[in-house]
């Protein structure tokens, strides 16, 4: 059967405008040379909205870094309408995931910067600026400062400034991951609008996001990315319109299914239909949970530094005599290590991945961007608090909901166990924000203000 593609633009679907030819991507020398992107082979299509969705780390930026010509694959090649192109081209614009704009400039000036090298005429000019404040609802905004503007009109200039150049093409990086849910929700239906009644000037928008919500509600296609190297798990065609609604079945059923994908990297995965059984068709927690190794982040650090001394490798016999543990006390730390993806065991010895090299090379602020990558590719009950974050309307999840759904799997005590475990890493990697005072897990960097009415908060002892 023929595969038909879900655009919104019927009639403008099909010629290739950007095609990524067998891209891949090194990064670093020697034994620091890190692969980032494999074998990517991917079509940009006119008339389509193409959401690349991956965990952080998968190589997304690269990627479009790479597509937009920002950036050279090391191997491959990038074919702009059918023929090779390298550096900038003209007929693309990036959205950044904050759009630097000028703080000493107007939003008609900041967004005049897109059109600054054109050869437009002034009155040409003056009329594609206003337009374009105009479609992104900036109008009556022209002489304000960035400073007197929301986070939300913040990124409309930055919208605008892409958009004055009506490239063929709009990449977006991550563009609403910085502003807060209700904001992001209404610029996202915003611009599906824009976009379904034509009113963005582009052929095909790239939108790379993390976050599988915000691909199936934006997304004509859908290209999963997974990670070590970054390759490309999944492309498939999104939702018709009127099935993205957080609500109707099949925006549920992608999103369940889409989640089962990054929760299982190294699956291979069966294509969405309407017969996919997808990976959790209740809850999140009708997943099995690893068994999570009880060691602190400071032991983790310690043995990566311990390898790392010993160029990266050692037998495990002489990693527990220097370190004065018992074999036994040792392992759930290598498990960890393994766990994490920062080391594994071979013959009798441990030793360190690239990652982990990465790792015990690294400053303090990197080694928490690491970490953090690591444990949200590979920690699931971190992935399935992440989750919940997310999924939760106030961005809020309960330790006693978590824990209720690992007791399927693991005594109360052992449940309890393994959620301090995932709040010292996740703490640790500044994934989530997590209250002892009143059991809420939220989102890291936020503060939550006063718990929702009705409840009662266990009254603290005063000071
Ligand atoms: P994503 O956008 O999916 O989070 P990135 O493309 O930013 O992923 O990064 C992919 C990998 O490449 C990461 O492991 C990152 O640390 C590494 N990386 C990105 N840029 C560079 C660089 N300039 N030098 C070395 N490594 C890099
Ligand atoms: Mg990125």
């Amino acid at each position: 059967m023929k595969q038909t593609t879900k655009t919104n633009n019927p009639d403008l679907r099909g010629t290739v405008l950007l095609s990524a030819d067998n891209i891949s991507k090194f990064y670093g020398e020697g034994r620091r040379r890190i692969q980032v992107l494999r074998d990517i082979c991917l079509d940009i299509r006119e008339g389509e909205i193409v959401v690349v969705l991956g965990p952080s780390g998968a190589g997304k930026s690269t990627l479009l870094r790479i597509l937009s010509g920002l950036s050279k694959p090391s191997g491959g090649r990038v074919l702009f309408r059918g023929e090779p192109h390298e550096g900038p081209n003209a007929s693309i614009a990036i959205v950044f995931q904050t759009f630097a704009l000028f703080p000493w400039l107007t939003v008609y000036e900041n967004v005049e910067v897109g059109v600054l090298n054109s050869d437009l005429s002034e009155t040409q000019r003056r009329r594609s600026i206003l337009k374009a404040i105009d479609t992104i609802g900036l109008d009556g905004f022209e002489d304000a400062y960035p400073k007197e503007l929301s986070g939300g009109m913040r990124q409309r200039v930055g919208f605008a400034r892409a958009l004055v150049v009506e490239p063929e093409i709009l990449f977006m990086d991550e563009p609403f991951s910085t502003l807060d849910v209700l904001t992001a929700e209404n610029l996202k239906k915003e611009l599906l609008s824009l976009w379904a009644e034509r009113k963005i000037p582009t052929k095909a928008v790239v939108l790379v996001t993390h976050n599988i919500d915000e691909a199936v509600t934006m997304g004509d296609r859908l290209v999963v990315m997974g990670t070590d190297p970054g390759n490309i798990r999944v492309d498939m065609p999104g939702l018709p319109l009127e099935e993205r609604a957080k609500d109707h079945p099949e925006h549920i059923r992608m999103v369940d299914y889409l989640y089962g994908v990054m929760t299982n990297p190294s699956e291979v995965v069966a294509p969405f239909g309407p017969e996919t059984p997808v990976a959790m068709p209740e809850a999140p927690a009708l997943r099995p949970f690893q068994v999570l190794p009880h060691v602190e982040v400071g032991q983790i650090t310690g043995l990566v530094e311990r390898l790392h001394s010993a160029n990266d490798r050692e037998d495990i016999y002489v990693v527990g005599r220097d370190l004065n543990m018992e074999v036994d006390d040792l392992l759930p730390l290598v498990q960890a290590l393994d766990l994490l993806g920062l080391g594994d065991v071979e013959e009798g010895d441990v030793f360190l991945t690239p990652v982990g090299v990465r790792f015990a090379d690294a400053g303090l602020q990197e080694r928490k961007e690491i970490f953090r990558d690591q444990a949200r590719e590979n920690v699931q009950l971190i992935r399935a608090i992440l989750h919940g974050i997310e999924s939760d309307i106030a961005n809020r999840i309960r330790w006693d909901d978590v824990l209720e759904d690992m007791e399927r799997q693991f005594t109360t005590e052992e449940a309890e166990r393994q959620l301090d475990t995932a709040i010292d890493w996740g703490r640790y990697a500044e994934l989530f924000a997590y209250d002892d005072s009143d059991g809420v897990f939220s989102r890291e960097s936020e503060e939550y203000s006063a718990p929702p009415e009705g409840e009662e908060g266990e009254s603290e002892a005063e000071e």
